[in-house]
């Protein structure tokens, strides 16, 4: 297959690492639901998950579409980076707007890997997908914030050090607009877990470490509020086309892993004295896949250009966003309607990849939300909520 590619050493390069976790490697952390450890160290090691930091805090200070291109490759050698991809885009928040002394303190150990930033608090079970609805509340005594209040879906909690957090500093009715008053703060859970901050696991249909989490008068120091109390939403905001980007590489890379998987079966696998490849309707599933797949890439490169040009691609973003995530799951289909019974032995990993790449229509932000934006903000339709 002929792919657009960017940074082809840094995809080689990531591509052996990945060698070194097969299959079996997935298989095994899945049916434990154990974190996977050693590959998130040994990326950590290579300096993947610094590249975005800048070289002036230990970091590669590779542009976004290095980031990118490591995650897509992770996707599409079959391993899986959610695990630890949010420390490429939380980090971004703290660059942007913590003070100098945060980010000297904080970014030379995430650049290194000795300190971990893989969590994000934002999701609350109440307010949902109505991030400014959030209950959690962070109120100023002397030196500390108090925190109250849950999350929820906060992945990669228990194997992180820090988590970004987004909570309210002043009641939704006493501010002009609802988007006010919410201030991010970056939590060291190492000082309050098992204190005042509680985190519970969660089973899901993939596995993804995330988790609950509770906090009860937690303390965190006033000079871990990242900028101005009141403008967190803005800052949060400020990451999201990174966000989008990153993800939607990743679903890129596992379209390719799939479409890959799936045209190599249906070219050796025999039925009725012939490969199943030849017949049309095992074909065309494929070829419509990778034909979504290429389409998707190219918006994404689209949403990477710009961004790198210093523009605001918030609509390029979320549409790579949701074309490469619907892009994985046609791919997805058509890879384990290809290998029909085999598809559902976990010896394939198809199933496995089948559940990790579902989440992508809902997390980190569901299609119907993208949508939504689209039709407001791009085609300029009334507001729906
Ligand atoms: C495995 C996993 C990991 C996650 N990791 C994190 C994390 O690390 N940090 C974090 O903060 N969050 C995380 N999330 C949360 C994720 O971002 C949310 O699940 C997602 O944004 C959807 O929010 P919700 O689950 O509250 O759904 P809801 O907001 O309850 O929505 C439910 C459904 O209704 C639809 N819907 C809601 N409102 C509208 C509307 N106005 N118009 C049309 N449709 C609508 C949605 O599209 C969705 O399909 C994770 C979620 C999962 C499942």
């Amino acid at each position: 297959m002929k792919y657009e590619v960017s940074h082809l050493e840094i995809r080689e390069a990531v591509s052996k690492l990945c060698e070194g976790f097969p299959g079996e490697y997935w298989r095994e952390c899945d049916s434990k639901r154990d974190y996977p450890t050693d590959f998130v160290n040994a990326l950590t090691k290579e300096g993947y998950l610094g590249a975005l930091i800048p070289e002036a805090y230990g970091g590669s200070e590779l542009p976004l579409s290095a980031g990118a291109a490591i995650l897509e490759e992770v996707h599409r050698s079959g391993c899986n980076a959610a695990a630890c991809h949010a420390q490429m885009y939380t980090m971004g928040t703290l660059l942007r707007h913590g003070s100098n002394e945060q980010k000297a303190r904080y970014l030379p150990g995430i650049a290194e890997g000795s300190l971990r930033l893989q969590a994000f608090g934002v999701t609350e079970p109440t307010s949902g997908t109505d991030t400014t609805a959030l209950r959690t509340t962070a109120r100023l005594d002397g030196d500390n914030y108090i925190v109250n209040g849950q999350k929820i879906w906060t992945s990669r909690a228990e194997y992180s050090d820090l988590m970004l957090l987004l909570a309210r500093t002043t009641p939704r009715d006493q501010v002009k607009k609802k988007t006010d008053g919410l201030s991010v703060f970056l939590v060291d859970m190492r000082e309050v877990r098992g204190k005042s901050l509680t985190i519970r696991p969660i089973r899901t249909m993939m596995n993804h470490a995330t988790t609950e989490v509770f906090f009860d008068e937690m303390p965190v120091p006033k000079a871990n509020l990242i900028g101005e109390e009141g403008q967190g939403f803005r800052y949060i905001l400020s990451g999201m086309n990174a966000e989008r980007i990153l993800i939607s590489a990743e679903c890129i890379g596992d379209a390719k892993w799939f479409i890959e998987k799936a045209s190599a079966y249906a070219s050796e696998r025999t039925v009725f004295g012939r490969a199943i490849g030849q017949n049309q309707g095992v074909q065309f599933p494929i070829a419509k896949a990778y034909s979504q797949m290429r389409a998707a890439e190219l918006m994404l490169n689209e949403a990477i250009r710009l961004y790198e040009a210093g523009q605001n691609p918030g609509e390029e973003a979320n549409m790579a966003k949701m074309l490469s995530a619907d892009a994985s799951w046609a791919a997805g289909e058509a890879c384990l309607q290809t290998h029909g019974g085999f598809g559902f032995a976990e010896e394939f990993d198809i199933e496995r990849k089948y559940r990790e790449a579902r989440l992508y229509q809902v997390a980190p932000i569901s299609t119907n939300l993208i949508l939504s934006y689209l039709a407001e903000h791009v085609l300029d339709m009334p507001r729906s909520y």
